[in-house]
């Protein structure tokens, strides 16, 4: 399985992607976490792309794009689900020139929710599960329910970063779902739903 999930920041691409990884066994890919994981290592690719991710700015769009789809090879050879990549039409390019796609997941949802989503937010960094304080609190304030560890805001998951982050997607990631709808890939799911029946639709997709 070689997939994609697009979608505006908060409309449950992460979500939808650990429950994919879980019933296909495929690795999930998040190019915000491989890319976090290099700001947190201190490498100097890593200080380098800081500066853009904390105003949800794309950066250097070919050193990335070469960061994520290395990542790529060395890790997921038989599949796997994209989760924030391609962001850009250079990327969806890039990507193609390496693998074929099965599917691109495009999850819709509007402004007001995305920002609503997005400043509730609560992260778990080690099994990548995500949580609401109000729509899905875990069961102990700020331990993640699934493996116990602790649950972290992540630092541009703020109002004035969230708009920034919105405007870049209008710009730079919609054309990303013309470009997979010209291929026949672009399967459009309606993302202000129960994760539930969002995840149902996803499944019946790619059966
Ligand atoms: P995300 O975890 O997908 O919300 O991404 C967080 C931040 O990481 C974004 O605001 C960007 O600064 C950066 N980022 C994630 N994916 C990409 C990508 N495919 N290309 C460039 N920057 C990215």
């Amino acid at each position: 399985m070689k997939i994609t999930l697009i979608g505006p920041p908060g409309s449950g691409k992460g979500t939808q992607a650990v429950r994919l990884k879980e019933k296909y066994a495929v690795p999930h890919i998040s190019s915000g976490d491989v890319l976090r994981s290099e700001v947190a290592g201190g490498t100097d690719f890593g200080k380098q792309i800081k500066q853009y991710m904390d105003k949800g700015e794309i950066g250097p769009v070919e050193l990335i794009t070469k960061v994520i789809l290395n990542y790529l090879k060395e890790n997921c050879k038989s599949g796997f689900i994209f989760d924030g990549f391609p962001r850009t039409v250079y990327q969806g390019e890039e990507l193609g020139k390496i693998e074929t796609l099965h599917a691109a997941i495009f999850i819709t949802v509007s402004e007001d929710e995305i920002i609503k989503r997005i400043t509730g937010r609560r992260s778990c960094n080690e099994c990548k599960n995500i949580f609401h304080v109000v729509y899905n609190p875990p069961q102990k304030e700020g331990i993640c329910d699934n493996c116990g560890a602790e649950l972290v805001q992540r630092s541009d998951d703020n109002e004035k970063t969230v708009i920034n982050r919105i405007r870049v997607y209008n710009e730079e990631t919609k054309p990303v779902i013309e470009f997979y709808e010209k291929q026949g890939l672009l399967h459009k799911i309606n993302g202000e739903r129960n994760p539930d029946d969002i995840f149902k639709d996803i499944t019946a997709v790619l059966s």
